[in-house]
């Protein structure tokens, strides 16, 4: 089967950069894409301070929701604390969660879970703020939410994993693949104008017809295949290469 795509964006709280979220908006609707929108329910985060606090912002939230994109619960404040402690998913040792005890972890999940409910929303994902977080952030949330399913991991389609249905979450650009279904994740905060305009064409010239919505997607409780734990393996032998010849150059500039 040809790759399938589905598109991610994040960072959305009440004082996100709502022009550049609206463009973002504008691109989608103009052709018809329904995307993951990951949620922050009470940023505290500085770096997403970039407008007035929106009144409205809920409002935006639910009618999200009515036209069929799928809301993900993205942590509770945003606000990262260094870390190194184990993860699942170590992409960086900034975490909102990894590390923390169950009671600690529980209450955030339990808070943000009460907002959305709140506000009439329903957050069917989990998208993990730096992709970080551990075994315990995954048992407060089967505890404290009805959420089944993670945006995340390292895989060339969906699998079935500490009792949760896995949405791999590969790609930052829309890049060209052979099969699969690949999850491309943007941050329309600090996206560019041009870089705006660069992801409208891609859409509208070549990738269009193979973008699909959480809706369409398949699950069943099967877990990787070998193919995406070679795939996994290597994405991280990369990764650990760039990381280690990166800090061959920066002791190098020093
Ligand atoms: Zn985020």
């Amino acid at each position: 089967m040809k790759a399938r795509y589905l598109i991610r964006i994040d960072d959305a709280c009440h004082t996100m950069d709502r022009t550049k979220w609206q463009l973002m908006e504008d691109i989608l609707d103009e052709f018809n894409i329904k995307p993951i929108v990951s949620v922050i329910p009470e940023s505290r985060d500085p770096g997403f301070m970039l407008d007035e606090p929106d009144e409205g912002f809920w409002n935006k939230v639910r009618a999200w929701q009515s036209k069929g994109w799928t809301i993900a619960l993205h942590g509770y404040t945003h606000q990262l604390h260094e870390t190194e402690s184990p993860m699942i998913l170590p992409y960086y040792k900034r975490t909102e969660f990894a590390g923390l005890p169950y009671e600690k972890q529980a209450a955030k999940i339990r808070a943000s879970w009460n907002i959305f409910n709140e506000h009439r929303v329903t957050p069917k994902i989990w998208v993990a703020p730096a992709h970080t977080f551990d075994k315990i952030t995954l048992h407060a949330i089967r505890n404290e939410t009805d959420i089944k399913f993670i945006s995340d991991g390292i895989a060339l389609d969906v699998y079935y994993e500490y009792d949760f249905y896995w949405i791999p979450q590969q790609l930052w650009n829309l890049t060209e693949r052979f099969s699969g279904l690949w999850t491309v994740c943007l941050h329309p905060n600090s996206m560019s104008n041009e870089e705006m305009q660069t992801f409208r064409q891609l859409v509208r010239n070549k990738f269009s017809e193979r973008i699909i919505s959480f809706s369409d997607v398949t699950f069943n409780k099967t877990p990787k295949t070998i193919l995406s734990r070679l795939f996994h393996m290597h994405v991280w032998l990369q990764r650990k290469k760039i990381r280690y010849a990166l800090s061959i150059f920066n002791n190098c500039k020093k």
